[in-house]
């Protein structure tokens, strides 16, 4: 269902050479996360999977299916951002509900579906408060809330835990982490930081210049770099 899978994509802004020849298999399931120092082309990466660039040349694939052309609502996925992107005028709850009402999805499913999805995020008591009586911390779990409540075979993150202070984003982290457990969604993470790649990945990819530097699980990146940038990207001696 959730597969991702790139074939030798590449994409060019202009004259500018992005990203090069990049080929992934990400299975059904797993948490992949993409690390790179800033400026590697993690977000143009993640934006390539969402449908919100176009690939310059290659192939997406999404649970089996070709989506190079498709555009984001087509995909099956969802996307956490870095900057919650939150609508300001609406409350939690229309917030987690407004992509099943463009969806046409009928009142009392809507309603449901944000009650369970608030639940589990513990969010039950803010269904009624705007995003600016919300911490840093609540407003990312409504943006998580979002993705979640759409079901998706996807969840795609960019950079989430970037915004908030050092305690939060530990706690965000393990939260993320448990959500994974429970709803097991394949899911697509950047950041530049090397802890929650190591943390929160069961596959860990290494972008550099806009090319795959080394992809695997956690402990073979660490026990076995194939390179002194993975190495010391990851915090290990070379
Ligand atoms: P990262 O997320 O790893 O920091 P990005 O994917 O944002 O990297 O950017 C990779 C490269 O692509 C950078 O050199 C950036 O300046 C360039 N880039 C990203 N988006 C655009 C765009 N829309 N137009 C031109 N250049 C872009
Ligand atoms: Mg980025």
């Amino acid at each position: 269902m959730g597969s991702v899978t790139l074939n030798n994509v590449t994409k060019t802004f202009g004259q500018l050479s992005v990203i090069h020849d990049v080929s992934l298999q990400i299975e059904e399931g797993e948490f992949c996360v993409l690390v790179g120092p800033s400026g590697s082309g993690k977000s143009t990466l993640l934006r390539i999977i969402a449908g919100l660039e176009a690939v310059s040349s290659g192939q997406v694939m999404i649970g089996g299916r070709d989506v190079t052309t498709l555009p984001p609502k087509h995909r099956d996925i969802a996307m956490v951002f870095q900057t919650y992107a939150l609508y300001p005028q609406m409350t939690v709850r229309e917030n987690m509900g407004f992509a099943l009402k463009l969806a046409g999805v009928p009142k009392p499913e809507i309603a449901r579906k944000v009650a369970e999805t608030a639940e589990m995020l513990e969010l039950g008591a803010l269904l009624d408060r705007l995003p600016k009586e919300l911490s840093g911390g609540q407003r990312q779990r409504v943006s998580m809330g979002r993705a979640i409540v759409r079901n998706p075979s996807v969840f795609l993150f960019d950079e989430p835990l970037s915004n908030l202070d050092a305690k939060l984003r530990s706690q965000v982290r393990g939260e993320i982490a448990d959500l994974h457990r429970r709803l097991s969604t394949t899911s697509v993470y950047v950041t530049h930081d090397q802890i929650e790649a190591m943390t929160l990945g069961q596959k860990i990819v290494v972008l550099k210049d806009g090319r795959v530097e080394q992809a695997g699980a956690p402990l073979e990146l660490y026990e076995k770099p194939v390179n002194t940038f993975v190495a010391g990207f990851l915090g290990t001696p070379s």
